[in-house]
Order: C-alpha cells, then structure tokens, then sequence
C-alpha cells in the first residue's frame, strides 16, 4: 500500500462526519452528513484501490463495499432502536491499517399512535392483540432469513414503486395496542386495491409468499446488501428466483394481512436493518 494512501487514512482517523476530506488525492464522503435513527448512509472512498480494502464495519458489523458509478462505495443502514450518540464506522486495508471513524446518530423524536386490528383478525380485543405479536415474531423470523447478494445487480437510481405517490403513515412511529408497541418500519403509500406495484430497482425475487400480518409479500434482493418488501399485496406476479428489472411489474396493492384499508406498504432493508425508504431513495437523487 503506498504512504500516501496511509497518509490519508490517518488524516480520516475521528474526523467523520465530513462532507469530504481531501488528502494526497484521497476523498472519503458521507451522505447525508448527518443521519437519525433509522436512517439509512452512503460511504463512497476515493483515492484507495478495492484491492487494498480488507474490511468496512459498522459498530463491528461488517459492510460490504462495491463499486457503483465506478466508486467504492457501502450502504449502511442505522436502526431505529440503535443507540443515539457516537457510533464507529471502521475500515481497514489489507495490510492491517484500521481507521476508526466517528459518526453520531441523532435521536428520533418519538411519535405514537394507536394501532387498529381489522376486524377481520379479531378486532382490538386482547387474544387479538397478543396473536398479532407471535405471529409477527414468526413472520420476522422468516424475513430475516432472506437472502442479501454483497455485489448490486443494479447500476442507476432506485425508483418509487408506484407511479403516483402520495405518503399516507411515515416510517418510524411506535403503533400501540393493548400493552405492546410496534414500530412501523416502511412507508405507507396510498394506492386503491389492484393499483400496480413495480420494483424499486433490479435484483432477484427471494419471496413472494402470503404472511398473516404483512398479507401478501414479494422481498426483492437487489444486492448490495438491499432488500425492498412490498406488503398487503392482492395479488403477487412473481415467482421465487426470478430475476427482475426496474420499474417490472412485482403485483397488485391491496389490503390483505393486518391492513385496516387497501395501501402499499414498502420496506427497505440495508443488511437486514430496515431504514426510512423515503431517505432512502433520496441517497440517489
Ligand atoms: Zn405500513
């Protein structure tokens, strides 16, 4: 490894979040500058060589890095339940130089509100509500067996997956029923049942199955450690293992699983870590 680039990578030790750091050619660039809870940031390095990267690791968990748009580049997402302050964001090159920086996560104001349980699954009664929170725990359970691709399959920006979009419920607000508390972690977009739902980026059909709470599901890997989930589908139009392009056709909006009314529910999972999709899909603007 050259001096110069060690140089560079001492100059970066505990100086993030900056918006670029200029050293001997060398550029490390955070965006956005500043990230809250359960948002997701973009890592680009410059002047180092992705054969002289051994590893990039968020608080210890290991980040992928990959080329998009010809720069060295990671996606990190930061959860909605992870601590506020200081968090470490490390890299380290294959002859054993570690830089350690520091990036602080906001606190996300908390914001509750009441969570309905249609009629259809019990009402809010609490047999209702204690079955909601075991079978969301089976539910999960699955989802967090999907699989995540290290290398994009995608090359451009990520797209909305309707064609006309209008926010109806935000990501991150805790629902409470009965004695429990259930972050909403998607967006809620509004979509009349049968409204076509299209994928946010290329990548490869890893499920595309019926759960009690989401309802009708397709998880989409698009690599790079991106996974986007649209739910309470009425009708799902792909298979598991099935390649798709952005913009395709993934089925149709409706109201199936725990939906009080027909919407699109979408999340977008950054190694497993579900983020803000509307920041999200603002790191590619
Ligand atoms: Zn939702």
């Amino acid at each position: 490894m050259q001096s110069s680039i060690r140089i560079f990578l001492l100059i970066l030790a505990g100086l993030l979040p900056a918006p670029a750091l200029f050293a001997h050619g060398g550029e490390l660039l955070l965006t956005p500058e500043a990230v809250a809870q359960g948002e997701p940031f973009m890592v680009t390095l410059a002047g180092i060589d992705i054969r002289d990267v051994k590893k990039l690791t968020w608080d210890a968990r290991r980040i992928p890095v990959f080329l998009y748009k010809s720069k060295l580049t990671a996606l990190v997402g930061v959860d909605l339940l992870a601590r506020a302050g200081k968090h470490t964001l490390k890299l380290t090159t294959l002859d054993l130089d570690e830089v350690a920086a520091t990036v602080t996560v906001r606190k996300r104001p908390k914001i509750t509100a009441p969570l309905g349980i249609p009629d259809k699954l019990g009402g809010n009664t609490r047999v209702a509500q204690n079955r909601l929170v075991t079978t969301l725990v089976e539910d999960n359970a699955i989802l967090a067996k999907i699989i995540t691709t290290p290398v994009p399959a995608w090359s451009g920006a990520f797209r909305f997956p309707l064609r006309n979009i209008e926010i109806i419920d935000a990501y991150g607000y805790s629902r409470n029923t009965g004695s429990y508390s259930i972050p909403h972690k998607g967006t809620d977009f509004r979509a009349a049942t049968s409204t076509a739902v299209l994928a946010i980026n290329d990548g490869v059909v890893r499920l595309a199955r019926e759960f009690t709470v989401y309802g009708k599901t397709v998880a989409i890997d698009h690599g790079g450690g991106v996974v986007s989930l649209s739910m309470h589908l009425s009708k799902i139009q792909v298979k598991e293992g099935q390649k798709i392009k952005r913009g395709d056709k993934v089925g149709f909006s409706g109201d199936t699983g725990y939906a009080l009314g027909p919407h699109l529910h979408l999340s977008v999972r950054i190694h497993g870590v579900s983020v803000d999709p509307i920041k999200f899909f603002a790191l590619f603007r």
